[in-house]
């Protein structure tokens, strides 16, 4: 067998997880089919610099994350590495150092449309399309055409390979994929809401809701607590 048909391939997929929800399941299932990844892990963002705060507490959302792929067999996997770094969670650190240590196996980063909408105040955005190839999957509201348009000013000068689905950087070196179809219409703040409204949404886990409920979590507005 050629050394590059047993490279294993890895997708990374970051988030706040607050709480996780079968959108990100879904998500993160969809780009593992389509692009053939052997693995897939969450990394929950410790602290994340583009939110004020977060609701539940890292240990709380960890937790919802564990229950959340404890019965997805061996593809999902759980990264605590932001929470071994000293705070704000950047992005490009987790990526530099999962490029470290998975040497050799290929890194992609999964993110929703609506965060590479606005990739470009991440820090050291320029960096991050080198370090990994991207999984952009699609979110309600936001159109094919804000999806091309942003991915037409990044920093690599992006080209179409095959319409609406795969880009690759000028020098060759990264890819970016979209996929558009097979995504759920649920967001952690529409669950946050319907949480707080005492509602029992099916977008969660099962065992994430009993959790939530035992934990009494997510029962007001959610603006009583720092991370
Ligand atoms: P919030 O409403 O609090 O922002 P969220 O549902 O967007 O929560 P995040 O933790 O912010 O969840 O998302 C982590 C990553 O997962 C982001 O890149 C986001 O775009 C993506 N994502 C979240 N929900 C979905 C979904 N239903 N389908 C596809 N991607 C999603
Ligand atoms: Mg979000």
């Amino acid at each position: 067998m050629r050394d590059a048909a047993k490279q294993r391939r890895i997708g990374l997929f970051g988030g706040t997880f607050d709480p996780v929800h079968k959108g990100h399941l879904a998500a993160a299932r969809r780009a593992a089919e389509v692009l053939q990844l052997n693995k897939v892990v969450f990394v929950p963002a410790a602290d994340p610099p583009h939110k004020k705060h977060t609701v539940a507490r890292f240990s709380q959302r960890v937790a919802m994350l564990e229950l959340a792929l404890a019965d997805t067999g061996d593809l999902f996997a759980l990264s605590l590495v932001e929470a071994q770094r000293a705070a704000p969670s950047y992005t490009v650190e987790t990526l530099i150092e999962f490029k470290d240590q998975l040497r050799g196996q290929r890194l992609f980063f999964i993110i929703g449309a609506d965060s590479l909408l606005e990739i470009h105040l991440w820090y050291r955005y320029n960096q991050l399309f080198t370090l990994a190839d991207f999984i952009v999957v699609a979110r309600p509201g936001i159109t094919d055409g804000q999806v091309t348009s942003a991915i037409a000013c990044l920093p690599q000068g992006f080209v179409v390979k095959k319409p609406n689905f795969h880009w690759q950087s000028r020098d060759g070196a990264s890819s970016l994929y979209y996929l558009r179809d097979g995504v759920l219409n649920i967001s952690s703040s529409v669950l946050r809401r319907e949480l707080a409204e005492k509602k029992c949404p099916e977008a969660l886990p099962g065992q994430v809701l009993e959790y939530i409920q035992a934990n009494h979590l997510y029962q007001g507005t959610g603006k009583d607590r720092a991370i």
